[in-house]
């Protein structure tokens, strides 16, 4: 077993103490005996020992994080994988080259998530069935929930997740998003940033909306690039994804936003990846463009300041450096934060450290944005 301890100075100034703990099998049962507020994980790894032993036999070490003297369950809201059986319908091959082991959710992707820290994945698949035809598009979807109902039944302490929906067909995705959540035990939806060039706040899209609030499940966004310009993101830096993703999502949050959707469903529950893509660097401006430019303004009376919006919705802490996330907290909050890897993807591998080791947050802020947060949007208990 290997610890040590971080000492970090809260802007308040009180001395906050982080311990990072790598624990092997024989070493766990004496850091929990160290750790003092365990009795509910411990209760918990009695009542599912068998899936528990497995994980562990399966990798061997499993870091466990603590904060301030507390066991951290830390929960990963961006984590992806793909079922090849639904891809074929769509003709699609699976691409492993991204993230080995992106179509097995088992031994191989638990051992990552042990040396890392992550104690779940909430797992996601991305729409690439938005242009099929109703009858693919359902039977895509029935196999990909159905699919990740199992693995998250297989493995209950380590996955959740989210129910993909075919929102080309909002009808049908009303249906399939009640299925998923109250069938099959999935934790919300995730969705495109945009669903075959039509944007979110399209009012075709309302009943969606507004179920998924009726159901107070979350909906994870996760960008897929801007098709849109293509030919301008040719070239060397891989610029569909390096700035076509943020982009995606920037575009996406200020039509909801601009739009007047996140007032006529204030209950929504949206978190985005890549910390929100670019809007939380420079929301400002959305404050003031209609301002600069009245004749612009088409009329929609919203509620709030555009950045107040930003306030209300979640994001995940894919933003690299200690300075980014501080921006997006000081931004959005640190109450809208919670924890993305992109695994397997392999965008982060840190992303633990990457919020025990920033500067200025305190430490109920850090169990926060580690677990704590995600656990209550995704009704995973702790
Ligand atoms: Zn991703």
């Amino acid at each position: 077993m290997t610890s040590r301890e971080v000492l970090e100075r809260d802007p308040i100034g009180t001395v906050a103490s982080i311990t990072f703990t790598g624990c092997d099998l024989l070493a766990a049962t004496a850091s929990r005996a160290r750790t003092p507020a365990r009795p509910a994980a411990r209760g918990k790894a009695r009542a599912k020992p068998v899936a528990a032993r497995r994980d562990v036999t399966a990798t061997g070490r499993r870091r466990e994080v603590v904060v301030g003297g507390r066991r951290v369950k830390v929960i990963d809201v961006h984590a992806h994988c793909v079922i090849p059986e639904a891809q074929a319908l769509l003709g699609l091959k699976t691409d492993v080259t991204r993230g080995p082991g992106i179509d097995q959710v088992g031994p191989r992707r638990i051992g990552e998530m042990d040396a890392q820290g992550i104690d779940m994945e909430a797992i996601s698949i991305n729409p690439a069935w938005y242009r099929a035809e109703r009858d693919v598009a359902t039977q895509v979807i029935k196999i990909q929930n159905e699919r990740l109902a199992q693995f998250c039944a297989t493995y209950p302490d380590r996955f959740v997740a989210f129910a993909s929906v075919a929102l080309q067909f909002p009808d049908l995705a009303v249906q399939q998003l009640v299925e998923g959540v109250k069938k099959l035990g999935l934790r919300g939806a995730a969705v495109g940033a945009s669903v075959a060039g039509d944007e979110f706040s399209d009012p075709k899209f309302h009943p969606f909306w507004a179920k998924a609030e009726e159901l107070g499940v979350l909906i994870f966004i996760h960008p897929q690039s801007t098709p849109d310009l293509a030919r301008r993101l040719k070239g060397n830096g891989w610029l569909a994804n390096t700035i076509g993703n943020p982009l995606d999502t920037t575009i996406a949050l200020s039509h909801l936003i601009f739009e007047g959707t996140l007032d006529r469903f204030p209950g929504l529950k949206i978190c985005s990846a890549h910390g929100g893509g670019y809007l939380p660097s420079y929301a400002p401006r959305s404050d003031n463009s209609l301002r600069v430019a009245p004749d612009m303004d088409t009329g929609v009376k919203l509620k709030k300041k555009p950045t107040e919006y930003l306030r209300t919705m979640y994001y995940d802490t894919l933003v690299f450096t200690s300075e980014a996330l501080r921006h997006l907290a000081a931004e959005v909050g640190t109450s809208q934060l919670v924890v993305g890897t992109d695994h397997p993807i392999p965008w982060q591998d840190k992303s633990v450290d990457h919020i025990l080791k920033a500067p200025g947050f305190s430490n109920a802020e850090r169990r926060a944005m580690l677990g704590e947060t995600a656990a209550r949007l995704l009704g995973v208990k702790l």
